[in-house]
């Protein structure tokens, strides 16, 4: 079982007092790291995981500033040409012994944070907002690790948090079910289903709009299938189109789908998500001709299909356009070519991205696990991608 390391960024929300408050730690911490790196600079040799601690005394946060330093000098100095780095992140490393996570509840806030301040025996409360996909990675088992990093990002604070999750295999048993992202009903499925109806209309209202700090509505309503549908279809494995697919052709539905290819890739990203933690996988398949073939005798006609309507040409077979295409996408997978989507996109990097602050979806739901860390938490939800 393989492991993958997500990251959240949770919004703090700091009054003025805290905010000055984390403004001169952040500006002592650049300042620390600084002192520390111009110390180690001088050694002859930097070799080990620490540094030593002679030079780290004087509270938890020099030492995390210590160790920041070290690592930086470290890296610094294997590079051919060694030049004397600069610190100059507005971000402060908190190892397990700098911070403290809360859980106990007030109205407004379900996540407190206490990290070590200046003044001794002092400690900077920070209250966090709970996000969902935080909170059901760590009730699926997901381990919450004990140390954070206060990130200052555009004057706004966040407390970034790292969950280790546990790959669940996905079970060979699962049964399939096809997803076609249609461009009037958002998401139709090979069992004559739709989800998302009024992501379309939503999408319209919502087009022009900027959404530089929150999740754009759309996405929201597409974690929202991806929630759903999981959900729904238990024990189940998803096969999508492969967007990226280099087949003989398969222009024209690509061509249609340019508008979309982002909410697409936005439901698989998330359903591949929702498989790590459930077991399922998402299958992607090769596109051509799925929206022009008759489920039924097979014959392929792109007259058979018009508008929403796929009327066979042949046998008369009719139906919604997008599901005719769930159900086209769901054969495919019995074909050679499918290729389970945990195997080509391995690599990918967990960032929930500060764009994207309040998860509605994050609100169901209650954590079942009883470590005192895992009760409230939230999720910043979505992808960072710009939309479009
Ligand atoms: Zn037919």
């Amino acid at each position: 079982m393989s492991a993958v390391l997500r990251v959240f960024k949770l919004k703090i929300y700091a009054n003025k007092n805290k905010l000055v408050k984390l403004d001169a730690l952040i500006a002592w911490w650049q300042q620390e790291v600084n002192k520390k790196i111009n110390l180690y600079w001088q050694l002859p040799k930097v070799v080990g995981s620490f540094p030593d601690k002679e030079t780290t005394k004087g509270g938890r946060l020099v030492k995390d500033a210590s160790q920041k330093a070290w690592g930086i000098v470290k890296s610094a100095k294997k590079q051919t040409n060694p030049q004397l780095p600069i610190f100059e992140g507005s971000e402060i490393d908190l190892n397990e012994h700098s911070i403290i996570f809360q859980d106990f509840t007030t109205r407004a806030f379900d996540l407190w944070v206490k990290a070590t301040h200046l003044e001794k025996g002092h400690r900077l409360v920070l209250p966090c907002k709970k996000i969902g996909r935080l909170n059901r990675a760590i009730v699926k088992g997901g381990k919450l690790r004990r140390s954070a990093k206060i990130l200052k990002v555009k004057g706004k604070y966040y407390l970034q948090v790292y969950v280790k999750v546990s790959e669940k295999e996905s079970n060979p048993t699962n049964s399939k079910l096809g997803i076609d992202v249609g461009l009037t009903n958002a998401v139709a499925t090979s069992s004559g289903k739709f989800y998302g109806k009024d992501l379309r209309d939503l999408r319209i209202r919502t087009k022009h709009r900027k959404y530089l700090k929150k999740i754009s509505p759309f996405k929201q309503g597409l974690n929202h299938v991806a929630n759903q549908l999981t959900k729904d279809y238990p024990s189940t494995d998803f096969v999508m189109e492969d967007l990226l697919f280099k087949g003989k052709k398969k222009r024209s539905k690509t061509f249609r789908r340019r508008n979309n290819n982002w909410a697409y890739k936005h439901l698989a990203n998330r359903l591949v998500q929702h498989g790590e933690l459930e077991g399922f996988q998402v299958i992607k398949v090769d596109p051509a001709y799925t929206s022009q073939t008759c489920p039924e005798c097979k014959y392929v006609d792109k007259e058979n299909r018009e508008g929403d309507r796929f009327i066979c040409k042949k046998c008369g077979y009719s139906n919604h356009a997008d599901i005719v295409g769930a159900i086209n996408i769901l054969e495919r997978v019995s074909q050679a070519h499918s290729v389970p989507e945990s195997c080509i996109e391995k690599e990918r990097v967990y960032n929930d991205g500060i764009e994207t602050l309040h998860d509605r979806t994050g609100k169901q739901g209650a954590p079942t696990n009883q470590e005192h860390h895992s009760k409230h938490y939230g999720d910043l939800g979505g992808d960072p991608q710009k939309e479009g």
